[in-house]
């Protein structure tokens, strides 16, 4: 049986429409095989059983179906066997009993040797018969003979092979794909049209060869087993680009389907789904604290848990619906017939459940937990992308409310209807290379001396001009687009840090993070991978974690926190005083600075009031042993308001605005210093 997600192999449940196919489809060729074969006669039969060529046949047929010729695109399934043209061959030189008797062995002993159910190799012993003897019958229709004198066919008897041939393939085929069919809940037009030509081309060029077969037989015996050779260099090319096609499409890791596979087969049923009015789910499955186990039991015991979620799920799903990984712990199911959204719940729910299951893994035993977010066609989004960023949105959803299954609603989508163009621009803006870095010094209050560097992102817009991260980060931030923003910015980022630091300009440079990067587990990797690809000393390296993120999601991304500082970059708290942050809570996090926010210097500047308040915050920074830093300083007074307060650096437009890489550059190197960290600052700048 064909199954997408390749796993399963239990007969149909009794009673229902498809057992019933299966077993009068079993009974018809069964019959069918017994009374060619009484009609052969016992006697007939032995002579047979006492002639070389047919157990030679017999051999090459067994060796052919062992060795099938799968078509590109069907997943699953047997392909074409290579014993096609022998089988075939048979057909025409002896007829139906002969043949499909030696099939009939032959299926039986790849059945076994393949492990296959007895149901399914019955099933195949059958629709065998059926065809060969559909194509026998086309053939004693305008040529009747005898078993026991061959047929070696030339001239025009040529054209009935080939009108046997076609009899054959199109039984065949309605056999086997009305049965796929009823197995999947496809339309049987689009099960029987789908990859037609190859297959058509797979079984003509298999077929073309029996009537060579046929003369070889008639000739010799032993030219027969010849023509192993050019069929086993077909099935090894053939083998070979089915491996390399079934290689672009899935996952190495888990063998489910990969990103592209998953778009090509929400494609397919979208535009099913249109014309027949029907419902397509998405669900977007992330694994909750995945990271933990990676961290623990090291990469080996997590990808095998990786495995051992990827089995499951596709054992949680129906035939016809398909598990895709998507990357890290994130997996995607299409679900391409779905009734309403109860019914999608309910496979999030089993989804779930399946991994509940506790999975026992090097003697220890695991709870794995993990966050579904739905999105339904026609109901959130006409397209795959839009499906996949709004099952992402609510995926995002269930897991900060810890709620498990969250269904996409609009409400909870902080992407307004007019942001969606601008979703999809930002979209190709990535793959363009329209995202800039900008990059902030940061000078020190006591000497003006550059003491960091903030890297701040821009779009390039093509219409719009510079755009600021506000307007296309927190959109970013609710969308699968997230990790290729985030790479793009450490990919612009570090190679800049790398060149400061060769031309001497060494002082460490900082990156933002958001909340949702910050969840993304395999954030350290991604940036020790960077900093080991650019030869950088952890030290170049520093990460704003914005304090807004701390007070909402401080639990689920501690680990993460942990992670990069091991790693040995500085972490600083980005934003202090827009949220209800306490320093208390900082705990045993390692941040050493805190960046105190603009609108704190704002509050210093315009009464005694925020100037005793942020005082009196800045000065349990430094009990604590952090060095403050103020944002946002836009005047010789709000720097000095700010050193005297006990900050020790600041950022801000009275120095410099964020500028582009090559202006900053020059503008570090005009504050003089070169070599060292002491860049002097010389004269003013707004
Ligand atoms: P932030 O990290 O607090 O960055 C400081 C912001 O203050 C920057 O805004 C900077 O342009 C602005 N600024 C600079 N000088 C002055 C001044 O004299 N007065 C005032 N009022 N503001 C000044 P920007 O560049 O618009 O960035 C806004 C926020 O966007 C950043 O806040 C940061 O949270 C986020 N962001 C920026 N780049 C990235 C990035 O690459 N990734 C992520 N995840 N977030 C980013
Ligand atoms: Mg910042
Ligand atoms: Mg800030």
């Amino acid at each position: 049986m064909k199954d997408p997600n390749n796993t399963r192999d239990v007969g149909p449940r009794v009673g229902t429409p498809l057992w019933l196919y299966f077993v009068s489809t079993t009974a018809a060729g069964c019959v069918l095989l017994v009374v060619s074969l009484v009609w052969l006669g016992a006697e007939r039969l032995q002579a047979f059983g006492a002639e070389p060529l047919v157990w030679v046949l017999l051999c090459m047929v067994v060796i052919g179906e062992l060795r099938p010729i799968a078509a590109q695109h069907v997943t699953g399934g047997d392909g074409t066997p290579t014993s096609l043209p022998f089988a075939f061959a048979l057909v025409i030189y002896y007829g139906l009993p002969v043949a499909g008797l030696v099939q009939a062995v032959a299926s039986l002993v790849a059945g076994v040797a393949r492990g296959h159910a007895p149901h399914r190799t019955a099933f195949n012993v059958a629709q065998y018969t059926l065809s060969f003897g559909v194509a026998d019958a086309a053939v004693q229709l305008v040529y009747p003979r005898t078993p026991q004198v061959p047929w070696v066919p030339e001239g025009v008897g040529l054209l009935l092979v080939a009108l046997a041939g076609a009899a054959y393939f199109a039984t065949n085929l309605v056999l086997v794909e009305c049965a796929v069919a009823m197995h999947e809940r496809a339309p049987l037009h689009k099960v029987l049209m789908k990859d037609i030509s190859q297959r058509l081309f797979v079984a003509g060029v298999l077929l073309s060869l029996s009537p060579l077969v046929v003369v070889a037989m008639a000739h010799s015996v032993w030219l027969v087993p010849l023509f192993f050779f050019p069929l086993a260099a077909l099935h090894s090319s053939a083998s070979l680009s089915v491996k390399r096609e079934h290689q672009a499409n899935h996952d190495e890791l888990t063998g489910l389907a990969n990103r592209k596979l998953l778009i090509l087969r929400t494609q397919e049923a979208l535009s099913e789904a249109q014309v027949r009015k029907q419902r397509v789910g998405l669900l977007l499955l992330d694994l909750d604290r995945f990271k933990e186990v990676n961290d623990t039991l090291g990469h080996p015991t997590g990808d095998r848990l990786l495995q051992t979620v990827a089995h499951r799920l596709t054992h949680s799903v129906r035939p016809g619906d398909l598990v895709a990984r998507l990357g890290g712990d994130e997996f995607a199911v299409l679900l391409p017939q779905i009734r309403d959204a109860a019914s999608a719940r309910e496979v999030a729910a089993r989804l779930r459940v399946a991994l509940a299951e506790p999975m026992r893994l090097d003697g220890m035993d695991f709870d794995l937990e993990a966050s579904v977010g739905i999105a339904l066609y026609p109901n959130h989004a006409p397209d795959f992308e839009l499906l996949l960023q709004r099952a992402d949105v609510a995926m995002y959803v269930a897991k900060e409310r810890r709620t498990g299954v969250e269904l996409y609603a609009p409400h909870k989508d902080r992407n307004s209807t007019a942001r969606l163009s601008l979703f999809s621009e930002l979209r190709r803006a990535l793959i363009e290379n329209e995202l800039e870095m900008f990059y902030q010094p940061i000078v020190g209050l006591a000497d003006h001396r550059v003491v960091a560097v903030e890297a701040l992102v821009r779009w390039r817009h093509r219409s719009r001009g510079i755009l600021p991260p506000e307007e296309f980060v927190p959109m970013v931030e609710q969308s699968y687009l997230m990790r290729s923003f985030t790479h793009e910015v450490i990919e612009q980022t570090l190679p800049q840090i790398a060149r400061w630091w060769g031309e001497g300009i060494r002082v460490p440079v900082a990156i933002n993070l958001s909340a949702r990067e910050l969840l993304d587990p395999t954030l350290p990797e991604i940036v020790a991978a960077g900093l080991r690809r650019h030869r950088l000393e952890p030290g170049a390296l520093r990460l704003e974690i914005s304090e807004r993120v701390m007070v909402s999601e401080a639990e689920s991304i501690a680990p993460t926190i942990l992670a990069l500082s091991d790693l040995g970059v500085s972490l600083a708290l980005d934003d202090f005083g827009t949220g209800y942050f306490t320093l208390a809570r900082l705990g045993g996090l390692p941040v050493e600075e805190i960046k105190v926010d603009e609108s704190f210097v704002r509050r210093v500047a315009e009464s005694p009031d925020g100037r005793m308040i942020v005082g009196s915050a800045v000065d349990l920074m430094g009990t604590l042993g952090l060095r403050a830093t103020a944002e946002g300083v836009e005047s010789a007074a709000d720097a000095e308001n700010m050193r005297s307060l006990g900050c020790y650096a600041a950022q801000g437009r009275y120095f410099t605005p964020p500028l582009d890489a090559g202006a900053v550059t020059g503008w570090l190197l005009e504050q003089g210093g070169l070599g060292t960290q002491s860049t002097e600052r010389t004269g003013s700048t707004g």
